[in-house]
């Protein structure tokens, strides 16, 4: 059983499939368009890697076709645009967008995901299985519970009650933009960090190889990827001071804080589509010592959320997915037992997790204001 079909959840789950494990999914949410979250994720090395293992071969070009070029260049500009520095290239990979990964992620699971499902506790039970119970009182059991309920995780909660997750002071603002031939000039390669007096925004480009779900309907006609464009994804660290409510309180902010900057920026930042746009909370976990292993176990932001200034999260997540389905295909094949299967899974999961966790808590400074 899989609690959360995230980006993490979602990909083990179709790494258990494809090697003809049982596997079910538990969705808070009513559906997959339910809450929009189309925001930019750049995924390379041993994450990309992990996913395309965990992906079904036949999927593997509309990945390819329904996301974008992420390498090259990284630099740091002023609010005018005048180059400041000159930094390390990113990772070369690719830039996917959240909300279409998902929808490719969920590709032949329609029948083994049920949405509606707010987990609120487990059980574990006499004969070695684990029951989970939902909010509207239905029950669920499994050999083995996996929480991939990301950042507020009631499973973590529940297993780990001393785990700490971090505020980061301060708050954030990400914006996402229609990508034009203007916008798109402002980031030529990886990313660009303007440092403006007193804040710094940063600039993605999510510019698709091919409209996702025309990409989807020439290579993979079962597979119903949304219609959406390229954008520009940009954040902004907001001085101290308290949240922005919303959206509108959020834009206004941001508006003023443009003001003088050079003209593409502050017509980047008026343009922002509302719907697509949000005040942003920036969390990380501390880390947490190895359990005792059981029937339950964590995969992803549920136990190692980390900033976003590294672009770490969901690779990370990617490979502990790709590590868990190992395991438990070694399970399923008769050559390990659940446990001890599990229990290898925890410790390499738990050692490069938080070493992402470190690393991007080291380049929060990127993020910070000034
Ligand atoms: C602005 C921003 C930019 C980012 N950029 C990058 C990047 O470039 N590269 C990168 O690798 N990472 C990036 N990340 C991080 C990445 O988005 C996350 O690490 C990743 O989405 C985590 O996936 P997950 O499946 O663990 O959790 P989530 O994606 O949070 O999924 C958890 C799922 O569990 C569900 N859920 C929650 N509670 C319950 C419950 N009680 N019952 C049932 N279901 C529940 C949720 O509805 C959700 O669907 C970025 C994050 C942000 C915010």
């Amino acid at each position: 059983m899989i609690i959360g079909a995230g980006v993490g959840g979602l990909c083990l789950a179709q790494g258990l499939v494809r090697a003809g494990i049982d596997v079910r999914i538990y969705e808070r949410e009513s559906g997959v368009n339910s809450r929009y979250q189309g925001f930019r994720i750049g995924i390379g090395g041993a994450g990309l890697d992990a996913l395309r293992e965990c992906l079904p071969q036949r999927l593997h070009a509309v990945l390819d076709a329904s996301t974008g070029e992420i390498s090259g260049e990284r630099r740091i500009v002023d609010e005018q645009l005048n180059l400041v520095t000159q930094l390390e290239p990113g990772y070369g990979g690719m830039a996917t967008d959240r909300h279409v990964l998902r929808h490719l992620l969920l590709a032949g699971l329609t029948d083994r995901i049920s949405f509606g499902k707010a987990f609120t506790a487990y059980e574990e039970l006499a004969d070695g299985t684990v029951r989970a119970t939902f909010a509207d009182g239905s029950t669920a059991t499994g050999d083995l519970l996996v929480g991939a309920d990301g950042v507020g995780s009631p499973v973590r909660r529940q297993l780990l009650p001393d785990a700490e997750i971090v505020d980061v002071p301060g708050s954030g603002v990400l914006g996402r933009t229609e990508l034009t031939e203007r916008f798109a000039a402002l980031v030529p390669g990886f990313g660009t960090i303007v440092k403006g007096p007193g804040v710094t925004m940063l600039l993605g480009k999510m510019a698709f190889r091919r409209p996702p779900h025309l990409a989807a309907a020439d290579l993979a006609p079962e597979v119903v990827l949304p219609r959406t464009t390229s954008y520009l994804r940009w954040s902004m660290s907001l001085p101290a001071g308290a949240t922005p409510a919303d959206w509108t309180v959020a834009h206004e902010q941001v508006c003023d804080l443009v003001e003088g900057w050079h003209p593409d920026l502050v017509e980047l930042v008026r343009q922002a589509d509302a719907t697509n746009s949000s005040p942003l909370t920036i969390r990380y976990a501390k880390p947490v010592a190895h359990w005792g292993t059981r029937t339950v176990t964590l995969l992803g932001d549920a136990v190692h959320v980390m900033p976003p200034s590294s672009g770490k999260g969901a690779n990370t997540a990617f490979r502990d997915a790709a590590l868990l389905c190992r395991r438990l295909i070694e399970v399923d094949r008769g050559a390990e037992r659940l446990l001890p299967a599990v229990q290898a899974y925890e410790l390499a999961m738990l050692d490069h997790g938080f070493a992402a966790v470190a690393d991007s808590v080291a380049s929060l400074s990127t993020f910070a204001t000034r």
